[in-house]
């Protein structure tokens, strides 16, 4: 099969997609789309396959079904701009591929990280790794732009002036904050990018990280639309019930639902008969 060439990645290949004041990502390159998820996954399934299930149910059937290697045959590369608390926090993801710039080698651009004041706000109460919604009064927002561009200013004083005195760029940057913005190339296959955009896109996560995740799901969506909609569906909008919870719904599920009912909804045969199971899963609790 010759490479695989997507128009709606080529559109967009090497575009900045601006993130925070000073940052972006780019999607510098892509090997393989749906199409490679599919030809892998044939190798696995034979022939046969090919004639029962199109593309999509098949992409749909193994995102279901955590059959994940196939998803691994799509490689993106994205250049990114990121602020070093945010790259402390991405670079937890350890099955990808990093070339960061250098610190020791190139002088650091003075370029630092400045909240929005709309997302400057109070601690949370409920989420102790996290802000809450509630309003902060202006003059505190106003307080917390001046404290963060006044320490901005003098370590980045303190660094030109080390670097006047021909002071090692290894050493004079030792001091510099985690709001200085950093680059690298980051090259991962897709299995593992929905990983980490699972855990990246939510909720959970730190806005700041969020916003590079949602620019990197917009381009994920262009490389392999099929695979994106399955992600979003069977992973990034589904939820886990434990054991305890379901024992506790059970009352509310009901005992049977009929062929007829099931046949209703907006769902494949294959989905309608796996619900049925997993309904019946629940009522042996
Ligand atoms: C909301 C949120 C809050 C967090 N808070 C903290 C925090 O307070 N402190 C903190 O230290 N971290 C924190 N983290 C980071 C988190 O613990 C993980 O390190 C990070 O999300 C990377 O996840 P991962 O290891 O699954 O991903 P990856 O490194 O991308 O790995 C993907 C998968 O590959 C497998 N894998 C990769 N490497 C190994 C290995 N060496 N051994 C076994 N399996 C491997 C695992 O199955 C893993 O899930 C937080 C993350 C999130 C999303």
């Amino acid at each position: 099969m010759p490479r695989v060439i997507v128009s709606a990645a080529e559109e967009i290949l090497e575009k900045e997609y601006k993130c925070l004041n000073h940052g972006f990502v780019r999607l510098i390159d892509y090997m393989g789309s749906d199409e490679s998820i599919v030809q892998a996954a044939r190798v696995s399934y034979g022939k046969g396959t090919k004639t029962i299930r199109e593309d999509r149910t098949l992409i749909r059937y193994l995102m279901r079904h955590h059959h994940t290697t196939p998803f691994e045959m799509v490689e993106l590369k994205f250049h990114v701009k990121l602020p070093i608390f945010v790259a402390r926090q991405w670079i937890r993801h350890r099955t990808a591929n990093v070339n960061e710039y250098s610190g020791r080698y190139s002088i650091m651009p003075e370029e630092f990280y400045l909240p929005e004041k709309k997302d400057i706000k109070p601690q949370s109460t409920t989420n102790r790794q996290g802000r809450s919604e509630e309003e902060i009064p202006l003059e505190i927002r106003q307080k917390v732009l001046n404290l963060l561009m006044e320490e901005q200013k003098s370590s980045f004083n303190g660094y030109n002036e080390m670097l006047e005195s021909n002071v090692s760029r290894e050493l004079a940057r030792i001091n510099l904050p985690l709001s200085l913005y950093t680059q690298w190339y980051w090259k991962i296959d897709l299995h593992n990018l929905f990983h980490f955009l699972r855990l990246r896109i939510d909720d959970h996560a730190q806005y700041e990280i969020r916003v590079y995740a949602k620019a990197m799901g917009e381009m994920v969506n262009r490389v392999a639309p099929l695979a994106w909609e399955a992600f979003e569906d069977y992973i990034f909008n589904s939820i886990t019930l434990s054991k305890t919870e379901l024992t506790a719904l059970k009352e509310f599920f009901p005992e049977e639902i009929p062929n007829q009912k099931l046949e209703q909804l907006d769902l494949s045969s294959y989905e309608i008969a796996e619900l049925a199971e997993k309904l019946k899963k629940i009522r042996k609790l």
